[in-house]
C-alpha cells in the first residue's frame, strides 16, 4: 500500500519534494479495527496550514509519517462490530491506497443514496461549511444580497446556490477564470460573477453590486476582504471562512485598511469553524439531499486519478485547477 508522507515543512508554496509516496505493508485489522481500501480522498485548503509547525485548530502534520484527511472507501477487512466487509465508510485517513481505521472514527455512507464521492464534498465537511457559514454564522435572510469569493470552489458554489435558494436579492460570486465566471452565472445561477484577475476586486465588486451587499463569505482574504467591506451595507456580516490568497504567505500580510467602515455601518465579521456545526449535520443533509435529488442545487467534482498524483492535486487546489470539490480517485 502507498500513502503520501510529509518529508520536508514548505516554506511559501509547497513543492513536490516536501512530500514522499511511501511503500508499507497492509496490516490485518487489529482489535475495534477495520480495514479499508480507499476509494476517494479529498484534498483542502486547510491542509496547508498544517504542513507548518504551528500550534491551530488541528495539529500540524508529522514529518516522515503518513497524512491524513476525509477519505471514503470500503471495508476489505474488520475486526469490528457493526461493520462488514463490503460496507462503505467515511473517515479520516486519507492520503493512502489502505487505511487501518479505528471503528470509532468511521461513518457508514450508502453509495445507493448518493456517490460515495460527495461525501467528501457536497454533502460532506465543505458542504456544511457553506451552510453553517451562511445561515448560522452570517445569520442569512431573506431578501439579502450575498457576495462569496473562492466561488467556483467546493464551499463558494455551495454557499451561492444556497442563498439564490433561500431567495437572496442577489447573489454574486468572484474567481479566477473566465470559464469559472461563466459556471458560475450560466450553471449555477449567479446572479453575477467576475474574474478576481481582471482589476480591482473593488471595482468589479461596486459594479457588479450597485446597491451594496448585506452578507459577505470569505474564502479568500486579502484584497477580497477590504472590497467587501467597501461594499457592505448598513448591518451586513460577514461570515470569514478562509483566506486562501495568504496560506502560502511567508510574512504576515497587512489587514484591511478601511476597517473604520466597521463602525459606521456596524458591521459583523465573525469567524467560522465547520467543526462547531455537526450538530446542524441531519438537517444540512436532509436539506442540501433534497435540493440534490430536485436538480436545484448542483455540482461539480474536479477527480484526480491515482494515488500518485495526491500531491499535484493538491497543488492544483492552491492553483486554482479545479472547478467544484478536488479529490483523488483510486478506483482501478
Ligand atoms: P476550493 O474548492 O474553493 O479550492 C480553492 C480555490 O481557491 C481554488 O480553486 C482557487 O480558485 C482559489 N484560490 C487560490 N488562490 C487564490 C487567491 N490568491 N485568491 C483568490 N482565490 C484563490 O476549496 P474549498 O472550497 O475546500 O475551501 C474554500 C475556502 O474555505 C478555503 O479558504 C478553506 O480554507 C476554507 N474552509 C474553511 C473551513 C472552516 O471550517 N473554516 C472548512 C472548509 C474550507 P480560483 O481559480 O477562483 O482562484
Amino acid at each position: 500500500s502507498r500513502e503520501w508522507h510529509l518529508v520536508s515543512r514548505p516554506h511559501g508554496w509547497p513543492v513536490a519534494s516536501d512530500f514522499a509516496l511511501r511503500e508499507v505493508p497492509v496490516p490485518q485489522p487489529a482489535e475495534g479495527r477495520i480495514l479499508v481500501r480507499n476509494l476517494h480522498f479529498s484534498v483542502d485548503p486547510y491542509m496547508r496550514g498544517r504542513m507548518n509547525d504551528v500550534k491551530s485548530y488541528v495539529p500540524p502534520f508529522k514529518l516522515d509519517h503518513p497524512m491524513d484527511g476525509g477519505a471514503v472507501g470500503e471495508v476489505v477487512a474488520s475486526n469490528a462490530e457493526g461493520f462488514a466487509v463490503g460496507d462503505h465508510v467515511l473517515h479520516g485517513l486519507g492520503w493512502r491506497e489502505y487505511a487501518h481505521v479505528p471503528a470509532q472514527h468511521a461513518t457508514k455512507v450508502d453509495p445507493e443514496l448518493a456517490p460515495l464521492s460527495t461525501y467528501l464534498g457536497v454533502l460532506g465537511m465543505p458542504g456544511l461549511t457553506a451552510y453553517a457559514g451562511l445561515f448560522e454564522t452570517a445569520s442569512f435572510k431573506e431578501g439579502d444580497a450575498v457576495f462569496v469569493s473562492g466561488a467556483a470552489g467546493a464551499v463558494g458554489s455551495q454557499v451561492g446556490q444556497l442563498a439564490r435558494l433561500k431567495g437572496a436579492s442577489r447573489v454574486i460570486g468572484s474567481a479566477g477564470s473566465d470559464e469559472k465566471v461563466k459556471f458560475l452565472v450560466e450553471e449555477l445561477g449567479f446572479d453575477a460573477a467576475f474574474n478576481y484577475k481582471d482589476g480591482p476586486v473593488k471595482d468589479q465588486l461596486r459594479e457588479a453590486a450597485p446597491d451594496g451587499i448585506d452578507v459577505y463569505f470569505d474564502n479568500v482574504g486579502g484584497e477580497h476582504l477590504e472590497a467587501a467591506i467597501s461594499s457592505l451595507n448598513v448591518h451586513g456580516r460577514a461570515a470569514i471562512c478562509g483566506m486562501i490568497a495568504q496560506y502560502n504567505d511567508t510574512e504576515p500580510v497587512p489587514g484591511p485598511r478601511n476597517m473604520a467602515l466597521i463602525i459606521g455601518k456596524r458591521l459583523r465579521l465573525q469567524g467560522v469553524l465547520v467543526g462547531d456545526h455537526y450538530g446542524l449535520q441531519d438537517r444540512f443533509v436532509q436539506e442540501v439531499g433534497g435540493w440534490l435529488r430536485s436538480g436545484e442545487l448542483k455540482y461539480r467534482e474536479t477527480l484526480v486519478e491515482g494515488v500518485e498524483n495526491g500531491v499535484e492535486a493538491f497543488l492544483g487546489l492552491l492553483r486554482g485547477d479545479n472547478t467544484g470539490k478536488m479529490i483523488v480517485t483510486l478506483t482501478r
